[in-house]
């Protein structure tokens, strides 16, 4: 696809999914087109309001530090503009205490900046802000339901409502329950490889209404003291998080259990499960809420990665991005972050594609996979490295049942002890799991060799409490 006009911009591209990954492909690509159009099957409100094509907006939702910064980038003013709709902004080392399986992490003023906001308040924050980009126009109530193509490239979309719309370039950002595979395998593109692990987690979720001036001593709770040697054998599949959402007095609660051992829907049942994992801390936070709203849950958390920066054979003028490519596991809280960055990758792949082939769309696809999959890769690994130890985890590549590979936690638990250890290598260590920093020196000599030489001694830091 070349350019017909002259002025070196497109004329249209239609981005299927009008959430987080679509808003921020839409940002992305915005300065090369005319025309950005979004097309979603919901309708949008106008408030950070729950939505039924988004109902994992009823749970928790962390913000990576490096996926808020590629938002701010890609739609900048995004992160004051949330503030201002209620987000709070959370110092990453005092505001959160945080319990895993080596102790409590250590607590202390810093300059590592966190954002947290309800999943609706999120989207709506990076809507406003594509809103005030000249050629981007969201189309709520368009379904779409197949792609057009002609000469090997994808020349558009086809809608529930029967219209066919073209474009120079269609981005499927429709999530979890992309039907892209079925297109192209319509258009007749093979598949591509599907890996999926399951570790059965499951989720119940409710926002809390907290007394007036709280102050429980944080203002973000992080307990996962899950796997062997945990607080209780109830506690060797549970977790949850309590956090400040909007406002001071606007909390919400997720409880999440894995090995299917999922969290009930009970108000009883659910405070019940939570005191099962055994920290005073919660219970007393914990008695001291209210659960004014509905509990809800979610049970399909299975990672699910569509290769498609391995297939042998894709039409031009289609990519898929965020959840459409690689679902994650939630727990981890990589979605939002991923689609940031592979949106930030698009851009970039995009202007460079465009000075060594200006006016000239082709190869664009294969260029954006490849770069954006060296993150995917990442997320994938260091995932699915945590959800192999839990058992019963099944793991299949084109639903073919495949051994997994449970890698010892001796090294990683020993790390996190010997980073707790020091504020300012903790500080880089958070810096790292918020993907801000590269973890190349997680596996530096430097590192391997201090934890190997206090081996025994980080071994016994390693016991919950
Ligand atoms: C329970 C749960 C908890 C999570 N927690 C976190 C977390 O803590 N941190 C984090 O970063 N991520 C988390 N995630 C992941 C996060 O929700 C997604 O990664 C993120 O929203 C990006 O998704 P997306 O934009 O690709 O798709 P979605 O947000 O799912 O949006 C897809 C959009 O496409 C539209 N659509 C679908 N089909 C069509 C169609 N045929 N035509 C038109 N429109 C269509 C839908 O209406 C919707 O608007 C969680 C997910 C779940 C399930």
């Amino acid at each position: 696809m070349t350019t017909t006009d002259g002025s070196g911009t497109f004329g249209r591209v239609l981005v299927i999914g009008g959430s987080v990954a679509g808003t921020l492909a839409a940002a992305a690509v915005a300065p090369h087109f005319d025309e950005v159009l979004l097309l979603d099957r919901d309708v949008l409100p106008e408030e950070a309001a729950f939505r039924k094509g988004v109902p994992q907006g009823a749970h928790f939702h962390a913000l990576l530090a490096a996926g808020r910064e590629a938002m701010d980038e890609l739609l900048p003013g995004f992160s004051e503009h949330a503030v201002a709709l209620g987000a709070a902004r959370l110092d990453s080392a005092y505001d959160v205490m945080r319990l895993d399986r080596v102790g409590w992490s250590p607590r202390f003023a810093s300059t590592l900046e966190f954002l947290m906001a309800s999943r609706p308040l999120i989207e709506k924050a990076l809507r406003d802000r594509a809103q005030l980009l000249p050629e981007v126009r969201y189309e709520p109530g368009a379904e779409v339901i197949g792609l057009v193509a002609a000469d090997g490239r994808v020349t558009g979309v086809r809608l529930l409502d029967g219209r066919e719309l073209t474009a120079d370039l269609v981005i499927d950002a429709s999530g979890r329950s992309s039907r892209a595979v079925v297109w192209l395998a319509e258009l007749g593109y093979l598949a591509p490889t599907e890996e999926v692990v399951n570790a059965h987690w499951g989720y119940s979720s409710t926002f809390l209404r907290v007394p007036e001036n709280w102050s429980p001593g944080f203002r973000a709770l992080a307990v996962t003291p899950f796997g062997e040697g945990a607080l209780s054998p109830a506690a060797a599949s549970r977790a949850m998080a309590m956090w400040v959402v909007e406002g001071e007095r606007r909390w919400i609660l997720t409880v999440q259990g894995s090995a299917g051992d999922h969290p009930p829907r009970k108000e009883q049942d659910l405070r019940a499960f939570v005191s099962s994992i055994g920290v005073p801390e919660l219970d007393k936070a914990l008695e001291e809420v209210e659960f004014p709203e509905p509990i809800s849950i979610w049970r399909d958390t299975r990672s699910r990665l569509r290769d498609f920066a391995g297939q042998p054979r894709r039409p031009e003028g289609f990519l898929a991005i965020g959840d459409a490519w690689m679902g994650f596991n939630p727990v981890y809280g990589q979605g939002m972050t991923a689609a940031a960055l592979e949106a930030r990758d698009l851009r970039d792949e995009l202007a460079t594609h465009l000075t060594e082939h200006p006016g000239d769309l082709t190869g664009l696809p294969a260029r954006f996979y490849a770069k954006a999959d060296e993150l995917i890769k990442y997320c994938w690994n260091s995932s699915n490295a945590l959800d192999h130890r839990i058992p019963g985890v099944e793991y299949t590549v084109d639903g073919e049942p495949r051994q997994v590979d449970p890698s010892s936690s001796d090294f990683s638990d020993r790390l996190a002890a010997y980073m707790a250890q020091d504020p300012d290598r903790y500080i880089r260590y958070r810096e790292t799991t918020q993907l801000l920093r590269s973890p190349e020196w997680l596996a530096s000599e430097e590192v391997v060799s201090a934890i190997k030489a206090n081996w025994d001694e980080l071994g016994r830091a390693v016991v919950p409490r």
